[in-house]
């Protein structure tokens, strides 16, 4: 039995070396496609349910690797977190992105905002507030138009350094939401006491709307929690045309999803503009 342990701990020590050297590799690597500029952002519409009309985008970024492959951001965003190469990820999002936004304004679609993901580790950075007004400024974009998506984790975290990055954004006109809403231990009271302007419903409880009664509770409980609060609200993940008409009776106002559009290449933006809004 001893022996028996010793192998064990010998094929697990090799496992761990095994998953270390891969992990290095791969950091190695999207260090490389930092540098050489092998990302790209991708947009997906949000959708006014009633109107069915675009009334922004957000900016979901991917790695193109060297065989024009697409690297979707769960198999290295972690990573990056890690490494701290979130930061020049992140900036290389916002300076694109914003840019995107710009030129969709100056073609006529001024109602447009563009929504970017933050996440938690880059509000640890002293000035990033200052960073992200800075990158606004620069590309010339309104505030009113920027949308900053936290995960609820940055919430629950409660740090001062967060609530005070919170605070200078919203004081220079930027919204904020929270991402991925419902799935984690959710304390309702963040909402009343975070400047927050908007939350997205998660996926997985519109994953099985209108059918399955649980997930329709939760979602009618988010919808009159958020109205009650006097914040908007976006549904993420709709494929279906029954989960819009779902949401829409319960006014939910806002969505997302692949019935609307999957992430697209900024390229074809334009033409999803006028097939939802027309020119
Ligand atoms: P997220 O912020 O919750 O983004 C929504 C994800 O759901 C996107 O995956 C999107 O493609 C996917 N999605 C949208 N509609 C549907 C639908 O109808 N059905 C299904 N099955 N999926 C849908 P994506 O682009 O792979 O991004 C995954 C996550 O990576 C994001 O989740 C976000 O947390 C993170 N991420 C992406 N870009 C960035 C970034 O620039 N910075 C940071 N910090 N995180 C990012
Ligand atoms: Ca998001
Ligand atoms: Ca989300
Ligand atoms: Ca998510």
């Amino acid at each position: 039995a001893k022996e028996q342990g010793r192998n064990t701990y010998k094929i697990y020590d090799k496992a761990i070396h095994k998953d270390l050297t891969k992990k290095l590799e791969l950091v190695k690597r999207l260090r490389h496609a930092v540098n050489k500029q092998q990302l790209t952002v991708y947009y997906q519409p949000k959708v006014e349910l009633s109107s069915r009309r675009i009334t922004g985008f957000e900016a979901l970024v991917r790695w193109v690797d060297e065989d024009g492959s697409i690297i979707p951001p769960d198999q290295f965003i972690p990573l990056a977190e890690d490494t701290g190469l979130i930061i020049p990820i992140s900036e290389y999002v916002m300076r694109e992105s914003f840019l995107q936004l710009k030129q969709w304004h100056e073609l006529g679609f001024t109602e447009l905002s563009i929504a970017i993901n933050i996440s938690g580790k880059q509000l640890h950075l002293p000035d990033f507030a200052d960073d992200v007004i800075e990158k606004v400024n620069e590309a010339k974009v309104p505030p009113s138009k920027v949308e900053l998506e936290l995960t609820e984790q940055v919430f629950i975290e409660n740090i001062q350094s967060h609530t005070r990055f919170m605070h200078s954004v919203r004081e220079y006109g930027m919204s904020l939401a929270i991402d991925d809403f419902g799935v984690g231990y959710s304390s309702l009271s963040y909402l009343k006491n975070f400047p927050v302007t908007s939350l997205k419903i998660d996926r997985s409880f519109v994953k099985d709307l209108p059918d399955n009664e649980d997930d329709a509770t939760i979602t009618q409980t988010i919808i009159s929690l958020a109205r009650n609060l006097n914040i908007q609200l976006v549904a993420e993940g709709i494929e279906t045309e029954e989960q819009v008409e779902f949401l829409l009776y319960r006014e939910c106002a806002t969505g997302q999803g692949f019935l609307f559009s999957k992430p697209v290449p900024a390229q074809q933006v334009t033409q999803l503009l006028q097939q939802y809004n027309g020119l």
